[in-house]
């Protein structure tokens, strides 16, 4: 688990870098975490895990921390809206973008190409990374879908001043201007239910008790994660047709697994 987390983590890490290069856009912060107990044998379990674990961190006298609290040196965050803005921005004046709803029964595939039946498009390869729209693709509907539905809420919060991190029952991201994102709720059953009453109080809940400041809500949210039942990302290409392949299953870790996945099947496509 540990070596493939060291793995993915370098290749992104790589993969970022070199797009931040590209596009000349910021987008892999790298800082400290801060992680708030949830009980004694919690923050037992991280000291034993993490001998070198540096001692508890500054925090606002706004923070509830009842079982303490440690901070993790390097953690990952990646600016999404800003990654897919600066990528699509670039494939459009390049003329490698077209936005459009794909029918799966469009995708023909013959020995040397594969073609969108009605877009005349062709190509030597086609990846469908479709998230969790891939569960009704009758290419992928077979694999062992797990769908969860998750709740984020963005709110203000007046007089907080935080630049980390945090996760402590919820995760708490600063988006900068006095705004954080909080998440997420994680529901298996009713997945089209989009945001909920029930999940904004749960969410408002958690960060109650973890932050004694009035949360003003801005924004909620909601989103299916593509899981699959052995928590696996899964990638390859059809035994049908070795011209078609998928991309499915990033779960929870977009951000950390889809690089190395990516860079994977790239280079299977060039060589095949
Ligand atoms: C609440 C929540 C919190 C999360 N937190 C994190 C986190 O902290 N870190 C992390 O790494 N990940 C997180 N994730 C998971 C992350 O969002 C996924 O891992 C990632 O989005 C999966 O990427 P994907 O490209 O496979 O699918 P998606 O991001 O879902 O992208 C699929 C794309 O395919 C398009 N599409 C679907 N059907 C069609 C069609 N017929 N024709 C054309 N296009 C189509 C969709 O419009 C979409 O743009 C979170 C997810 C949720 C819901």
């Amino acid at each position: 688990m540990v070596e493939r987390f060291d793995a993915d983590w370098e290749v992104a890490q790589a993969f970022y870098r070199r797009i931040e290069a590209d596009t000349g856009a910021g987008l892999l912060s790298i800082g400290p975490a801060v992680y708030a107990f949830a009980s004694v044998e919690q923050a037992e379990k991280w000291r034993s895990r993490r001998p070198q674990t540096a001692p508890a961190p500054h925090l606002p006298s706004c923070y509830r921390t009842p079982h303490g609290a440690a901070q993790a040196p390097n953690a990952g965050r990646l600016n999404v809206a800003a990654f897919l803005d600066a990528t699509h921005a670039t494939w459009r004046d390049e003329g490698a973008l077209m936005s459009a709803k794909i029918d799966p029964q469009s995708i023909h595939a013959s020995e040397d190409a594969v073609e969108l039946v009605g877009r005349q498009l062709r190509a030597k390869r086609l990846v469908m990374s479709v998230g969790a729209a891939a569960v009704d693709w009758p290419q992928t509907a077979g694999l062992p879908w797990a769908l969860a539905r998750g709740e984020l809420l963005t709110v203000r919060l007046p007089g907080v001043v935080e630049t980390r991190v945090v996760r402590g029952g919820v995760w708490l991201a600063p988006l900068g201007e006095g705004l954080f994102r909080v998440g997420a709720t994680y529901d298996c059953l009713g997945l089209s239910a989009g945001p909920t009453p029930k999940g904004r109080a749960w969410l408002l809940e958690r960060l109650s008790a973890l932050i004694e400041a009035p949360a003003e809500v801005v924004a909620h949210d909601s989103g299916v994660r593509p899981l699959l039942a052995h928590r696996l990302p899964s990638s390859g290409w059809s035994q049908d047709n070795p011209r078609i392949g998928w991309l499915n299953g990033l779960g929870s870790h977009g951000v950390l697994r889809a690089p190395r996945l990516a860079i994977t099947m790239a280079a299977e496509a060039g060589a095949g």
